[in-house]
């Protein structure tokens, strides 16, 4: 390497606007570790995704776009747990010390660091196939923690933003996704513009962590769509111990998606694709009034989608209110 482990740190990770100061933050890069303080009476969420290159994003893509990815889908999930982002921590595993790639890298931290008031306050760095391994801490408060485990019969199923957008979106750039068969987009609607916005939909997910934080006492259980609704809706069924009801016909879809799939492909895109990154939350019908006018108040498009039953089964139906017959599986990893 031209420059050392140490220099590349200093330059591109703990600068100002990327690790910047924060209360609780006692101590950030530059020890062997960092110190958090964390205020009596909240509890410490921590979580971690990694992406690896060739299989969660192309080698090639631009590196800003990466690590917004990557610090978005964490966000995504301390959303899901209704926790206030508090800083993060890095692992990146890089091939080479590119000055430029890691400039372009540390910048599309700095945005959503920003926006959600949180800091890069350590990692770690070394040499092997390209990969980020991102780790945010956020905090809660014990009485409004949002789990998978909470749902009860005649609760409404609502999910945020559009479904089916991420898997579209690795149709459009060109990665495989993880769905059995390939989705087939329309290729002569794939037009300019829905390719802008099939790219930053899948680049620039919204993590929707003012939602879940203005909403968490009004949710019942919640869990945020990475690997297909079916799949992520079963896991709050089986935590809960209850069945669910989907209308289909009322997902709510992008115009781009509209524009560029069957309705058989976006169907299977909203309920198997994943990479969403939106949330699904079970709301309890005494506070759905209130949770539908935060939603407006905080321009966050929410759907109901249909509702918790008894049982434990998700079944869906059609607008005729047909059972729909389902075969593929939800992502599972390894398999
Ligand atoms: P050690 O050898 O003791 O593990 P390092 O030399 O790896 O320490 O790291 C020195 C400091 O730089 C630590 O505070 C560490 O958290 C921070 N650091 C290392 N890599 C990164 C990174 N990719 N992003 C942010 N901070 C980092
Ligand atoms: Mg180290």
């Amino acid at each position: 390497m031209s420059q050392s482990e140490f220099e590349i740190i200093r330059r591109y990770f703990e600068k100002t606007d990327l690790s910047f100061p924060k209360t609780g933050v006692e101590l950030a890069i530059g020890d062997d570790a960092a110190l958090l303080n964390i205020p009596r009476g909240r509890l410490l969420c921590i979580s971690l995704d990694i992406l690896v290159a060739d299989i969660h994003f192309p080698f090639s893509a631009d590196p800003e776009k990466i690590a917004n990815r990557a610090l978005a889908v964490n966000l995504s999930d301390l959303a899901a747990m209704g926790a206030e982002p508090l800083c993060f921590t890095l692992g990146l595993v890089t091939p080479e010390n590119n000055p430029s790639w890691l400039e372009r890298f540390s910048a599309g931290l700095v945005g959503l660091a920003q926006h959600f008031n949180c800091p890069l306050v350590g990692g770690d760095i070394t040499r092997g196939p390209l990969s980020i391994a991102i780790q945010v801490h956020g905090l809660n408060e014990p009485g409004s923690v949002i789990r998978r485990g909470g749902a009860q019969p005649g609760d409404q199923i609502y999910v945020t933003g559009c479904l089916g957008d991420g898997s579209i979106a690795l149709a459009s750039i060109g990665v495989k996704s993880h769905l059995k068969e390939p989705l087939g987009l329309i290729e002569e609607n794939l037009l300019e513009t829905c390719k802008a916005y099939f790219d930053t939909a899948y680049y620039y997910p919204q993590p929707r962590v003012t939602l879940a934080l203005r909403c968490c006492h009004l949710v019942s259980s919640g869990i945020d769509i990475s690997d297909g609704l079916l799949g992520d809706l079963g896991h709050i069924t089986e935590a809960s111990k209850v069945g669910a009801e989907l209308d289909t016909h009322l997902f709510p879809y992008s115009e781009s998606a509209i524009c560029c799939t069957t309705d058989e492909a976006r169907l299977r895109a909203a309920l198997f694709g994943g990479d969403d990154y939106e949330l699904c939350l079970t709301v309890p019908d005494k506070h759905i009034g209130e949770f539908e006018r935060l939603a407006v108040e905080l321009d966050t498009r929410v759907t109901c989608i249909g509702k918790i039953v008894p049982g434990n089964t998700v079944e869906c139906h059609d607008q005729k209110g047909e059972l729909l017959k389902i075969e593929e599986h939800a992502y599972e990893h390894f398999l």
